[in-house]
């Protein structure tokens, strides 16, 4: 899976609430006109004008604003400054911009709820300065993680910091899609943000290799939060339950939350979670399968091969299948650099012709995922690739096609408490896929007349 090799996705959002978005961006010009302070992402203390604003008719409350701010001859002098942070800018160079001095920007690095949001600062990130007098800051308003309004105010005794906290909302959204080219097409056809997909192609990793499995005709419906503040989609949030159907199977992963953990789950309780990764890399192709015998290309003789390659950019991290214990760190002829995981009950992973190792040496215990080294082609190797074998009790199996027993289903009072909590999502899951269903055998009746 490359994800990055696919264009930048802009949500469907964006269009449909373009207008109201500008809608906003209006209003917010003329409260800037009139609250001191206050600009773009600086809102006010309270959140009411703006919100209220969107849904009044425009022209009739707003005119009269309008009026009246043209009206006021003794409209008072507003010392209210706000910066957006440009490209490269730090806060040292605003400061300096804004003639104000470092004793002042160091007086409030020294405040705890300051200092990551003036040494931290991004691109398009926004900060309001009250300076009453040239030189003189009085006070700093700027927002601070997703979710707060931060007002510092000097004064001789210090810094006094005010919060103000923003509402986030959370939106439940349904999507579904089919692959006709690729996953992020289809994705991107439904209207599901990069990071929506990549979450679902890691829920389902455990039982489907998105690199290789994907089929046309494979569709998937997932149901998600979305994360809104003001009227206005800031982010997705986490898949609340979805559904892939692989050549023609269909997999269910539903999120359970309980003792402080959040998990995928098959509909019937059981972890989506497996003892082994499906694969330990991420490859561009398989080079070479599993095989009884074959041609070595190096050798030139038949040879078994037991194991499968994966072909991976040098320096590819390599992870580790399962939680296990290094039986093995080093070189070995024909594998090159090579790790060998005891995974307990008889099962080992050997990972080969690696650039370099990583941290974990003989001995160490690793857990599922950790990086145990990297992609390269020492030892005997045509192109960097990940040699990787799966022993059963001492006999090699097909990594590919390897089957283990799978994880027990939640048990009592857990399954309990797994079905009140996901029942709503799967019947929205289940229906939407129904509906799915009706609709294609629909459009058969219709080809079939
Ligand atoms: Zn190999």
């Amino acid at each position: 899976m490359s994800p990055t090799a696919l264009p930048a996705f802009r949500g469907r959002w964006r269009r449909e609430h373009w207008t109201m978005a500008s809608l906003v961006g209006s209003v917010g010009v003329l409260v800037a006109m009139i609250v001191p302070g206050f600009s773009g992402g600086i809102a006010p203390r309270s959140e009411e004008p703006v919100t209220r604003a969107i849904s009044l008719p425009l022209p009739s409350r707003i005119a009269p604003t309008i009026e009246v701010a043209a009206l006021e001859p003794q409209a008072p002098v507003d010392s209210w400054r706000t910066v957006q942070i440009g490209k490269g800018q730090t806060m040292g160079a605003v400061f300096s911009d804004l003639g104000l001095s470092a004793n002042t920007l160091h007086q409030l690095l020294q405040h705890e709820g300051a200092r990551d949001a003036l040494t931290h600062v991004r691109i398009g990130d926004e900060f309001a300065f009250d300076m009453p007098e040239p030189g003189e800051l009085r006070a700093l308003r700027f927002a601070r993680g997703e979710d707060e309004h931060v007002e510092l105010v000097l004064d001789t005794d210090g810094v006094h910091e005010t919060v103000t906290k923003r509402a986030l909302e959370h939106r439940t959204q349904v999507a579904s899609g089919e692959i006709t080219s690729s996953l992020y097409a289809a994705a991107n056809r439904a209207g599901v943000s990069q990071n929506v997909v990549n979450t679902m192609a890691n829920v389902f990793s455990y039982d489907i290799d998105f690199t290789q499995d994907l089929r046309e005709g494979d569709h998937f419906t997932v149901v998600y939060d979305e994360v809104w503040r003001e009227g206005e989609r800031l982010r997705s949030g986490d898949i609340v339950a979805a559904s892939f159907t692989n050549r023609g199977k269909r997999y269910t992963a539903v999120r359970f939350e309980h003792d402080g953990k959040t998990e995928y789950y098959t509909a019937d309780g059981r972890p989506l979670k497996k003892s082994f990764l499906r694969m330990p890399v991420e490859y561009t192709r398989i080079s070479s399968r599993f095989s009884s015998g074959r041609m070595h290309p190096i050798l030139g003789k038949m040879r078994a091969h037991k194991g499968v390659d994966y072909a991976a950019a040098t320096g590819t991290p390599i992870r580790a299948a399962g939680d296990g214990r290094v039986s093995f760190a080093g070189n070995q002829r024909g594998y090159g650099r090579t790790i060998i995981l005891d995974h307990g009950n008889g099962n080992t992973t050997l990972y080969g012709h690696m650039s370099r190792l990583g941290r974990f040496r003989t001995g160490q215990r690793v857990s599922q995922g950790e990086v145990i080294g990297y992609v390269g082609m020492s030892g005997l190797a045509t192109g960097p690739h990940l040699h990787y074998e799966f022993r059963v009790k001492g006999v090699h199996k097909d990594p590919t096609t390897v089957t283990l027993p799978p994880p027990e289903p939640l048990k009592g009072a857990m399954m309990a408490q797994f079905k009140a909590q996901s029942a709503p999502a799967l019947a929205q899951l289940d229906a939407l896929d129904g509906r799915r269903l009706a609709s294609a055998e629909a459009a058969g009746a219709v080809q079939r007349q």
